[in-house]
C-alpha cells in the first residue's frame, strides 16, 4: 500500500480518492473546497494546507483537475508539486488535458527525477463511485507498471496507451465519438416521434441493431428505456454539456494542429458550444434533444 497525495476532490476526484482509501492506501488530500476535503477527511483521508504539503513525503501524487491550464498550474507553477516532490515520486494526472500541457507537464517531471503518466478516465461519476472507469494511460512501460496497482482500485480497464501524452490522445478521440454519436441518437429519436414511432420501440430495436452504441443503451437522451439516464431526471448532469464542449475543443484543436478533417466532430463542437450558450451550459450533455427539438 502506498502513500498518496490527491489534489482535486470533484465529481470524479473524491469517489476516486475515497476507492483508493477503501483500497488500504494513506491519503493526504487537498482541494480548493473545504467541503470536499471535510467529506475525504471524514472517509479516512489527512486534510493538507497546499498542493505543494500534497506532494511532500508521499510516494505517488494524483491530480483530478478541470482542465490543462489547472495541471500546468498545479505541477509547474504555483502549485509547486514537482518542485516539493522527493526525486522518485510516481505523478498520475487523471485529468482530461490537452496532449501538448500532458507531455510538457510530463517533460518537466521527468528533468526533475519523477516518474508521470498522463490517466484520463472514461465512466462518469457512477464509474467513479463504482470503481470501474476505464483509465488510458500514456507514460513509459516503467511508470505504467507502477501505477497500475494504484489505477486498479479506481478502474476496470486500465490500458497503457503508448508513451507520454497518449491518454489523452486516446480520451479525446473516444469523446469526439461520443459527442457526435450522442447527437445522431437525439436526431434519430425526434425523427421517430415525428413519424409515430415510439420510443421504446425505436430502443428494442436499435439496441440489437446496427444504430447500437453506449449514447443509445447506456445514456438513452429520451425518458423511458434506460430508467438511469440522466433523461429520466430532468437532465441533471452526469456529464454536463460544458465538459463536453471542452473536449471537443480539445479534439477540433488537435485535428488543427495534425491537419486531419473531423467534419462531423466540429458540427457536434458547434452544436454544443450553442446548446451551452443557450442556457445547456449546466445540464447533462444529452440534454441537447431539446435544444434539437426546439423546446428549450
Ligand atoms: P470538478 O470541477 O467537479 O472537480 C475538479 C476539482 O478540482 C474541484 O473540486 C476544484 O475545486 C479542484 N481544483 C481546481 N483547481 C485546484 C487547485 N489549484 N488545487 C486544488 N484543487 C483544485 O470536475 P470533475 O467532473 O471531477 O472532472 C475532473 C476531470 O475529469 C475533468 O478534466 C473532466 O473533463 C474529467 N472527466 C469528467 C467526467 C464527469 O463525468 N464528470 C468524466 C470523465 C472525465
Amino acid at each position: 500500500m502506498s502513500t498518496i497525495g490527491f489534489i482535486g476532490l470533484g465529481n470524479m476526484g473524491g469517489p476516486m480518492a475515497r476507492n483508493l482509501v477503501k483500497a488500504g492506501h494513506t491519503l493526504k488530500v487537498f482541494d480548493l473546497v473545504q467541503a470536499s476535503v471535510d467529506d475525504l477527511v471524514d472517509a479516512g483521508a489527512t486534510a493538507v494546507g497546499s498542493t505543494a504539503e500534497a506532494a511532500t513525503d508521499v510516494e505517488v501524487v494524483i491530480t483530478m483537475l478541470p482542465a490543462g491550464p489547472h495541471v500546468r498550474s498545479v505541477y509547474m507553477e504555483d502549485g509547486k508539486v514537482i518542485e516539493s516532490a522527493a526525486k522518485g515520486t510516481l505523478m498520475i494526472d487523471c485529468t482530461t488535458a490537452d496532449v501538448e500541457t500532458s507531455r510538457a507537464v510530463n517533460a518537466a517531471a521527468l528533468a526533475a527525477g519523477h516518474e508521470m503518466i498522463d490517466g484520463p478516465v472514461s465512466g462518469g461519476v457512477g464509474g467513479a463511485e463504482a470503481g470501474t472507469l476505464t483509465i488510458m494511460v500514456g507514460g513509459s512501460d516503467d511508470a505504467y507498471g507502477r501505477a497500475k496497482p494504484i489505477l486498479d482500485a479506481m478502474g476496470k480497464n486500465v490500458i497503457h496507451a503508448g508513451g507520454a501524452g497518449n491518454g489523452q490522445a486516446a480520451k479525446m478521440c473516444n469523446n469526439m465519438m461520443l459527442g457526435i454519436q450522442m447527437v445522431s441518437v437525439c436526431e434519430a429519436f425526434l425523427l421517430a416521434e415525428k413519424l409515430g414511432l415510439d420510443a421504446q420501440k425505436l430502443f428494442d430495436i436499435s439496441s440489437t441493431a446496427s444504430g447500437q452504441c453506449w449514447s443509445l443503451t447506456t445514456y438513452c437522451p429520451v425518458p423511458g428505456p434506460v430508467p438511469t439516464s440522466p433523461a429520466n431526471n430532468d437532465y441533471q448532469a452526469g456529464f454536463t454539456a460544458a465538459m463536453m464542449v471542452k473536449d471537443l475543443k480539445l479534439s477540433q484543436g488537435a485535428a488543427h494542429n495534425t491537419g486531419v478533417s473531423t467534419p462531423l466532430g466540429a458540427a457536434a463542437a458547434a452544436l454544443y458550444a450553442l446548446y451551452c450558450r443557450s442556457g445547456g451550459e449546466d445540464k447533462d450533455f444529452s440534454g441537447i434533444v431539446n435544444m434539437l427539438r426546439g423546446s428549450d
